[in-house]
């Protein structure tokens, strides 16, 4: 459904899109780069409002979130378009090309989301979603739902403000430096370590994902840095580095090798980050220690929650562990 964009100016001979920092200048009957926002008589309008492409109800650990409301279901739905182009992307189906989708109203996926816990938009980049997840989110928080966003984190700062007391929570995709958004996600370089401290700092919750491709963001020193500006926001954000698997653009590629995953989790011990993870390694079980006794206090299988010794946010040591739900 056609619903005129929130974040845009007018300016001579087009609009310049401020949702994203490509902040895309739109002529007249064009789009931007994420193909879903169109300049129609100098207005800019979402094309996608509503528009789902894919909805399903997943564990809540698959995002991955695994310190939010562990073991819960979350009714997950996603559109079309991105505002990136990774060379890697898993979901291309739907983030490059004009798959088919189906309209919803947000009462509509508030009303299928009754039997699970919460909402999450996932799948493709919700950010170009935006209009539609703040409406639904906003509604959705009318209710006992909770709100969760699976984000490459590639949203200006007033948007993102403006969202924030509707999301529960956000896993944020950091994925490297300069070079890797620009070559590889064909993105112009902005250093989305903004919106995780914006996120941090406005007491909502955040994990974040590192996607390690060799040959791009596996030296020793890239991920030394990840870790480190993330330690500079907070120790206590979760990380969950995960292994490439060849797709799209990179299937001549090998994955990612489990050494490499091993080395980023022991930097990010060493720079002193209180919970790592590794993903799509199929480690069994799948452990959250206490930063305090060091004890196990989830242990997962898969996606599936087998134990949870945490109460009221603590381990029995006493420690408050970093987690909502
Ligand atoms: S949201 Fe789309 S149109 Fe707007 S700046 Fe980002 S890529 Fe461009």
């Amino acid at each position: 459904m056609l619903k005129e964009a929130e974040f845009y100016l007018p300016e001579k001979e087009g609009v310049r899109c401020l949702l994203c920092p490509r902040e895309c200048f739109i002529p007249q009957s064009k789009y931007g780069f994420c193909r879903v926002r169109v300049n129609k008589e100098n207005k800019l309008y979402t094309e996608i409002y509503g528009e789902v492409s894919s909805f399903w109800k997943d564990p809540i650990e698959k995002k991955p979130l695994y310190h939010f409301y562990p073991g819960s279901t979350a009714f997950s739905i996603g559109t079309i378009g991105c505002n990136f182009a990774c060379d890697f992307c898993q979901n291309y189906s739907i983030s490059q090309k004009k798959s088919f989708t189906r309209y919803f109203s947000p009462e509509n996926i508030v009303e299928m989301a009754k039997d699970t816990e919460g909402i999450a938009f996932t799948y493709n980049e919700p950010t170009i979603w935006y209009e539609f997840v703040y409406d639904t989110a906003k509604l959705a928080k009318e209710t006992d739902l909770y709100t969760a966003m699976v984000t490459n984190g590639y949203m200006n700062e007033e948007p993102l403000k403006k969202l924030i007391p509707y999301m529960d929570a956000f896993n944020i995709d950091v994925k490297g430096e300069k070079d890797f958004y620009e070559k590889l996600c064909h993105a112009p370089f902005y250093d989305v370590f903004n919106s995780v401290r914006t996120v941090f700092e406005n007491d909502r919750h955040v994990e974040v994902t590192n996607l390690i491709v060799p040959g791009w963001n596996d030296k020793k020193e890239q991920i030394e840095e990840i870790c480190k500006k993330l330690y500079e926001i907070s120790p206590e954000i979760p990380i969950h580095f995960t292994r490439f698997f060849p797709h799209h653009k990179m299937r001549d590629r090998n994955p990612t090798p489990l050494e490499t995953l091993e080395i980023a989790e022991k930097i990010a011990k060493e720079t002193g980050l209180y919970y790592i993870y590794l993903g799509n390694v199929g480690r069994i079980p799948d452990i959250t220690y206490c930063p305090g006794c060091g004890e196990a206090v989830i242990r997962r299988r898969g996606f599936d929650v087998l134990k949870n010794r945490i109460k009221n946010g603590r381990c029995t040591c006493g420690k408050k562990i970093y987690m909502k739900g």
